[in-house]
């Protein structure tokens, strides 16, 4: 009965969300009056099976059943309704904010794991979603990469996407102006934005500015979160940048931090709301040893290095801040102009800006590692995607921008990956020829060079590893497309000469 499934979620959410007693019968009322019902249920709850739940999803799950079977409710809007309701049983964003700050004065990692715990169990995060998605990764004798194909991320319906279409989406008369604006906070959702009434937020001062701090929804990695300033204004990387990643880790040195770049292609999908990503992770790139280091006469306390990653990557080693940011600084300066035409790099041209960074952060004890991949999004007749972007092979399992988490080692890969591995085996299996595997699969077209060279080697028992180890090297290949400088002579003396031009 759903009046005993409102007394579960009250008993619910005074074990797992912090709400008081008094609260509750508030609460209570407030949800007999949203689902329509007149009188509470007397039965007791079983106060053992709620302290055993690890997510809501089972009390939830019942809910929806009673808005879709009794109430009628479209499904989509019965998702929204459950949004709101476990958005109305989660304490107040400023109460979350006063516990959160009271947890940091005994450690800044209970803080962040309150706000973690309390993301999951009011179904912001949802965990049962995030669970199912498939994740490896690659055994090579070293330089690892991780991949995931992930199912949580929704992927839009044809019906959302026309509405989309229809719709005139000027920036200015959207509200919330994009997903990581303040405004979300408590926010009902729409076509095109999702609701947020469970999201919670932490204010932050980051270089004297006002910023926030939240968890991605979609979880890439343990405890990926996202910290996005207060003012919805573009991605910009400057020297403020990296003075702001050092503040993050000062305060949670738990957490490694990082910022996409600011130019289309080479960085992620919101350009347009400045903000950090990070989490209790250590992506792959961190794991990346020093190939080489180079000499600093202006920074006596701050080491340089080139790491051995797919990409070209530079790690600056330092327990100063000062001398950190100072130097990051003037090798994004010098980068951004920067123009080497044998390793057809050109920082700007007239078309405009091509050479950003991609820079994260972690602090071990008190030495800061700060890693900058260099970045170009130049495009050429050739390479119409960009030089630097997934060339045309490999588009088939990722075409999206690279961004900092790919750049940095983890793949995020596409829901669909998973059904397509189902066809290509099935293909496989049949002996298809070109025509039919079109015919019969239309959306493996791209995948033909890949099966024909899985047929070379075909064999039903290990047919999954083999496609795993084939999407792996294209991973591989896709990061070293990303390489300004490749792992060659032309390239190696193409980034000595780019540092030899900076004065450091
Ligand atoms: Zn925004």
């Amino acid at each position: 009965m759903i009046e005993d499934t409102i007394n579960e979620l009250i008993a619910y959410a005074m074990i797992h969300l912090g709400m008081n007693e008094f609260d509750s019968v508030y609460f209570k009322n407030i949800l007999l009056g949203e689902l329509g019902i007149t009188k509470p249920s007397a039965s007791p709850v079983d106060l053992h099976k709620i302290e055993n739940l690890i997510v809501p999803d089972s009390l939830l799950e019942k809910v929806k059943e009673y808005l879709v079977n009794t109430k009628k409710m479209e499904e989509a809007n019965a998702d929204l309704f459950l949004t709101k309701l476990m958005g109305f049983i989660t304490p107040n964003p400023s109460k979350v904010v006063e516990e959160f700050n009271k947890l940091e004065k005994e450690s800044p990692k209970k803080a962040l794991d309150y706000l973690y715990d309390l993301s999951i169990k009011n179904y912001y995060i949802q965990k049962n979603k995030i669970d199912k998605n498939v994740f490896w990764e690659t055994n090579y004798p070293d330089k690892n990469i991780e991949i995931s194909i992930n199912l949580s991320k929704p992927e839009k319906n044809n019906v959302d996407i026309a509405k989309l279409i229809t719709k005139v989406d000027k920036e200015e008369d959207r509200y919330p102006k994009c997903v990581l604006c303040l405004e979300n906070l408590g926010f009902y959702g729409s076509v095109n934005q999702p609701a947020r009434e469970n999201i919670r937020l932490i204010p932050l001062k980051l270089g004297n500015e006002e910023w926030y701090l939240q968890y991605s929804p979609y979880g890439y990695f343990h405890m990926h979160c996202i910290c996005f300033a207060k003012n919805h204004t573009n991605m910009f990387i400057d020297k403020m940048t990296f003075v702001r990643l050092c503040e993050f880790v000062d305060r949670f040195p738990n957490f490694f931090i990082g910022s996409n770049a600011d130019l289309p292609i080479v960085g992620g999908s919101i350009l347009n709301h400045n903000h950090f990503q990070g989490g209790e992770h250590l992506l792959p790139v961190m794991k990346a040893k020093p190939v080489k280091e180079f000499r600093l006469n202006k920074y006596p306390s701050t080491r340089l290095y080139k790491l051995d990653w797919y990409n070209t990557c530079l790690m600056i080693e330092s327990k100063s801040k000062d001398e950190l940011t100072s130097l990051a600084s003037e090798i994004l300066d010098g980068w951004r102009l920067y123009k080497d035409p044998v390793n057809e790099v050109y920082g700007i041209d007239l078309e405009g800006k091509h050479n950003t960074i991609t820079p994260s952060i972690r602090k071990v004890n008190e030495t800061y590692y700060l890693y900058l991949i260099l970045r170009n999004n130049k495009c050429t007749p050739q390479y119409p995607d960009g030089i630097f972007h997934v060339h045309k092979q490999y588009q088939m399992i990722k075409k999206e921008g690279i961004g900092i988490i790919e750049a940095m080692g983890l793949f995020i890969l596409p829901a669909r990956l998973v059904h397509q591995s189902v066809e290509i085996k099935d293909v496989l299996n049949k002996s298809y020829d070109d025509v039919t595997i079109i015919k019969e699969y239309p959306d493996l077209e791209d995948f033909i060079p890949m099966i024909h060279e899985l047929k070379r080697k075909y064999n039903k028992d290990t047919i999954d590893k083999d496609i795993r180890e084939y999407i792996n090297d294209v991973c591989k290949n896709i990061l070293i497309n990303t390489a300004v400088f490749k792992d060659t002579i032309v390239g190696k003396l193409g980034l000595d000469h780019f540092i030899g031009s900076l004065d450091l």
